[in-house]
């Protein structure tokens, strides 16, 4: 057999040790993978980590995030994340089971640090005392519509960074630097907010999507033509609500742009009230671009 020549011998070692090095580099300097379910969750993740993180998200901002199904796509996504970040409180459940199922992610699996689950920071409302999923109630552990809750979103944030923190010790000061930088303009929104003439209004709602905001700004809802979050209405619903509108004359009909205008349309043709059609999601509407002008669109909507 021919002897290897000395210098092939250090050549090889040479390539060997550039590519281990690069393999290394590659490892210590990969920007965290993650994956989130919907646009909003996505943004928050961009407030805090910005340019530290590589943010993939699954759902598109119109479609309706309670009717969602699980795609290869998101499985593929799913696959190489490095954290998983999710709405909770059950809004996920058609697809993320099987997505966390289907990615044999270990990472990802529930109770690991790629798992943070958002609802866990926030007061939830509208816990029911018991749950039938046989009546098609979409909101089996209270209600899931948080994002719109300024005082639940900070704190969310904080939780976000805290786990960013734990995933990624090096730019843990990085993380919180940018959770303390986003409470910050929170404050002074939520000052801005606050002078919005909302407070003492009333509103028909589509679905049970405004309460967290309701709370926080002083306005109601009155009723909802969905009879049931995720049940439409019977007609006998419907001449409930044109009753309670003639009666108490409410400031108009609350929709998003997944439910459509059919009934909301329906009311107002027989009320004569105006349907307003609010930006439910980052990336709804072209104004919509991150969290902070997703809720300066809703307010402008509601007055
Ligand atoms: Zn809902």
């Amino acid at each position: 057999m021919q002897p290897i020549p000395f210098k092939e011998v250090r050549m090889k070692n040479i390539m060997l040790t550039i590519l281990l090095f690069g393999l290394l580099c590659s490892t210590a300097f990969a920007k965290p993978a993650v994956v989130a379910t919907l646009p909003w969750v996505a943004s928050i993740a961009e407030a805090i980590g910005k340019d530290k993180l590589e943010i993939v998200t699954l759902v598109k901002p119109n479609q309706d995030p309670h009717m969602i199904e699980a795609k290869p796509s998101m499985i593929l996504a799913t696959r190489k994340a490095d954290i998983l970040m999710y709405n909770g409180l059950d809004l996920e459940i058609g697809y993320l089971p099987v997505l966390i199922e289907s990615s044999r992610n270990p990472k990802i699996q529930p109770g690991r640090l790629g798992n943070l689950d958002c609802s866990q920071f926030v007061s939830v409302i509208e816990k029911p005392s018991a749950v039938d999923r046989s009546l098609g109630d979409v909101h089996p552990l209270g209600n899931p519509h948080y994002h719109l809750s300024p005082k639940n979103i900070g704190v969310v944030a904080d939780g976000m960074a805290k786990r960013l923190s734990e995933l990624d010790p090096a730019n843990a000061s990085f993380y919180t630097g940018n959770a303390a930088t986003f409470r910050n303009q929170l404050q002074q929104k939520i000052r801005e907010w606050q002078t919005m003439p909302l407070s003492g209004k009333r509103f028909i709602a589509y679905h049970r999507f405004f309460e967290y905001l309701s709370n926080e700004f002083g306005f109601s809802l009155i009723g909802y033509i969905e009879a049931k979050p995720g049940i439409p209405p019977s007609a006998g619903h419907l001449q409930q609500l044109i009753d309670l509108s003639r009666q108490t004359k409410p400031h108009a009909i609350l929709t998003t742009a997944y439910h459509g205008r059919k009934q909301t349309d329906a009311l107002s043709s027989r009320t004569g009230l105006t349907v307003i059609m609010v930006p439910h999601e980052v990336g709804s509407t072209a104004q919509a671009k991150d969290w902070f002008s997703l809720m300066d669109a809703v307010f402008a909507s509601l007055r």
